[in-house]
């Protein structure tokens, strides 16, 4: 038994969808569960779509046309037939998209994202599966709302083991066994209530390797748009590195600090069974790619990783009392509160500076929170810089004419949050 995860870039447009059957053809002999993202850029667009929708823009009917529009684009090339069914299953998935956004907003914002954005997988991955089937490629599309269950924390939601591992084991392993194939959502899940939730942008990874621990799977593959895990993203640096085995405490530490190649919450219980996790290229299926999987060979290769849309914050106590532990405690807490996470911290006596990811949603809160009880300060527009295994060489060719606001070293990890040039 085995997972597979493919994201946006490997299902974007109808040749890559054909590439996807084929690379199954291939690699997909024993029972597969095959994790399918939102095709292409289509979360960012659902994405505008809610903040069209939430705070009442013109453009809605716009974004969702075009929307529509690329999906059926992309039906019409694969199954040509539009007297298929899948073209009626569409619909009413589109049907339930217009419902969503005809109604005026009932709860938060990130309940209603949630509603919206997550129908992005439920798309791709009836095109996929319905795909597959008409190339010969047997397989059974499933409802991951309807398996991976999570608390009501929307946007972020919190998988329910016990629940999700139950369901597993009783409606997706009978399936899997008789069908071989089961094509599924990553990044979504349900509640108790029946609401939708997500698990964090670029949750697929994520939900692929909670699938893998469920039903003991011998290994995860992800299939992706590079050759492996590099040693810097191809995006900002030349000359990058392809790292060929990674330890589960490496591959956790990199993708901590943001490298993006894959979801920070994949590698626990995947380490937790001892489930290697295989990073390999959908361009070259053939190539080896990189094997994450334990082992007490740890990485030397120098890894760079660079984290763009950051802000600065920094808070000093009105009354000029310390930055001490009752302090950091209630800063903490507010932190925690509006979900915001710290990329990079540091303190002196009467101040205390986060590094963290510039989301309007969650910063304009959490700002106006801090202001009850704290001076507050911020910059826009800094990029957080990561080295791991630097030598001084390395940084200060990397620091070379930037204006550095906060640094910070430890025997292996050098960070420096720069100001956007
Ligand atoms: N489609 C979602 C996103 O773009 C989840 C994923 O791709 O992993 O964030
Ligand atoms: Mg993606």
């Amino acid at each position: 038994m085995q997972v597979f995860k493919f994201g946006g870039a490997s299902v974007k447009d109808a040749e890559a969808v054909i590439n996807v059957g084929s690379i199954l053809k291939k690699h997909a002999q024993q029972p597969t569960v095959v994790v399918v993202s939102a095709m292409g850029k289509v979360t960012n667009k659902l994405e505008e779509l809610v903040k069209a929708y939430f705070f009442k823009t013109p453009n809605v009917m716009e974004v969702f046309e075009e929307v529509k529009k690329y999906h059926f684009d992309i039906l019409k090339k694969l199954i040509p037939n539009s007297s298929d069914p899948i073209y009626n299953d569409l619909e009413n998935v589109f049907l339930e998209m217009l419902w969503a956004i005809e109604e005026s907003p009932a709860f938060t914002f990130n309940h209603h994202y949630d509603q919206i954005v997550s129908l992005g997988e439920v798309l791709s991955t009836k095109i996929v599966s319905a795909f597959l089937n008409q190339a010969g490629i047997s397989n059974q599309w499933m409802d991951a709302r309807g398996i991976i269950q999570t608390d009501n924390t929307y946007r972020e939601g919190k998988v329910d083991y016990e629940l999700s591992e139950k369901i597993v084991k009783d409606q997706l392993q009978p399936v899997l066994e008789r069908n071989k194939i089961v094509v599924t959502q990553g990044f979504i899940g349900g509640t108790s209530e029946n609401y939708t939730t997500t698990l964090g942008r670029e949750g697929s990874d994520y939900t692929a390797s909670l699938l893998a621990y469920f039903l003991n799977a011998e290994k995860v593959i992800i299939w992706k748009d590079v050759p492996g895990v590099l040693n810097a993203d191809p995006k900002y640096f030349k000359n990058t590195q392809k790292i060929k085995e990674l330890t589960y405490h490496d591959a956790i530490e990199l993708t901590y600090f943001g490298a993006s190649v894959i979801h920070p919450k994949t590698i626990k219980p995947l380490q937790n069974k001892g489930i290697p996790l295989f990073v390999r290229s959908f361009l070259k299926p053939e190539e080896e790619g990189t094997v994450i999987k334990e082992s007490d060979q740890r990485l030397n290769v120098t890894s760079y990783i660079f984290k763009t849309d950051q802000m600065l914050i920094s808070i000093q106590p009105k009354d000029f009392s310390f930055i001490a532990e009752d302090n950091l405690s209630n800063i903490f807490a507010i932190f925690s509160k509006h979900g915001v996470k710290v990329n990079m911290m540091q303190n002196s006596a009467i101040s205390f500076s986060v590094c963290v990811d510039e989301d309007d949603f969650k910063i304009k809160p959490l700002i106006a929170e801090l202001q009850d009880q704290f001076k507050v300060l911020y910059n826009t527009n800094v990029q957080l810089m990561t080295i791991r295994n630097y030598d001084n060489d390395i940084v200060s060719k990397l620091s070379e004419n930037k204006v550095v606001l906060m640094e910070q070293k430890s025997r292996n990890t050098h960070q420096m949050v720069i100001k956007s040039e």
